[in-house]
């Protein structure tokens, strides 16, 4: 770039490079999406399309971005673990943040248009992505975390399942149900379900119970420390060819994890 006398005012920016060798978890999150959902006529509690959309962008996200080792997604939320090494921008946080929430909203927007041309997006309400990144000093917080949001999916969709059986099924205003859920505990709201509903719970689809995990796949685990720099650039060639695999499953007990020790690298 030229030099100018303009150019001093680039002393006032200021940069975040979040910490080396720790865990980068980003954690992109739709504005606005209850508004959304209604506006573009979300099937309740669940829309199977609306997840499949966003799916579909978050693995777009993961295949654009190698340092990308696994996702977690349910809702309007996708969180994406980098590997420890990372450089990804000289780790810069406004520059990653930027990055997953801008690939994010292109990939859902150009998905939606192919997946719902009846049903195109309005410019006064297009889905827009926030994004924050926030480091870990070990694969126990990271899993912890991991573990927190998939608990969180679930706690939602337990109470989200049980409300719209009230009102759609049950007949009540959307305020009577959330006056009869006040104060119920996960057996409360598993027994609504099956005493006037005839739902089991445990029957309803993994994708809503648990949503969504792409990870990629590799057959065993290295320590990147320990090679050569020849060795390094075939890993990462191997790394660039692993496979990514989409899993509706749990991780909150230790299989996840004790699997796939690569996670770790
Ligand atoms: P980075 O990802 O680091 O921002 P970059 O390639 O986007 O890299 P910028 O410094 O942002 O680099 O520069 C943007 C470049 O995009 C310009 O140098 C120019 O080559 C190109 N560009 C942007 N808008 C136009 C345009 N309307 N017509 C032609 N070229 C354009
Ligand atoms: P914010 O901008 O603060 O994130 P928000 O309205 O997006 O506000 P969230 O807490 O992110 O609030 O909740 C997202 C909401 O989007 C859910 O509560 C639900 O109403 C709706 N939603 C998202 N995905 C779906 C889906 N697949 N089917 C039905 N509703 C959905
Ligand atoms: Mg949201
Ligand atoms: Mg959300």
């Amino acid at each position: 770039m030229a030099n100018s006398r303009y150019e001093y005012v680039r002393q006032f920016e200021r940069e975040n490079f979040l910490l080396p060798d720790t865990y980068i978890i980003v954690r992109v999150d739709g504005k606005g999406f209850h508004k959304f959902s209604d506006y573009y006529k979300f099937a309740k509690p669940n829309d199977v399309g609306a997840l499949e959309v966003m799916n579909e962008a978050a693995l777009h996200v993961f295949k654009q971005i190698s340092d990308i080792v696994m996702a977690y997604g349910d809702s309007d939320e996708y969180s994406f673990l980098l590997r420890k090494k990372c450089s990804l921008y000289e780790r810069r946080e406004m520059k990653i943040v930027t990055l997953f929430a801008a690939t994010m909203a292109a990939a859902y927007q150009h998905i939606w248009n192919t997946k719902f041309p009846e049903k195109p997006l309005q410019l006064e309400r297009l889905p827009i992505f926030d994004a924050r990144a926030v480091v870990y000093p070990s694969m126990e917080h990271v899993s912890d975390y991991f573990r927190w949001r998939q608990v969180d999916c679930h706690i939602n969709n337990l109470y989200n399942t049980t409300f719209w059986a009230l009102v759609s099924k049950g007949g009540m205003s959307p305020k009577e149900a959330e006056n009869r859920l006040i104060g119920t505990v996960s057996s409360d709201k598993n027994e609504i379900l099956f005493k006037e509903f005839g739902i089991n719970y445990n029957n309803e689809p993994e994708i809503f119970k648990k949503g969504t995990v792409i990870v990629r796949e590799y057959q065993e685990s290295v320590d990147e420390s320990q090679l050569s720099q020849r060795q390094k650039q075939r890993y990462e060639k191997k790394r660039g060819k692993a496979s990514i695999m989409v899993h509706h499953i749990d991780l909150i007990k230790n299989d996840f994890w004790d699997s796939r020790p690569w996670l770790q690298n």
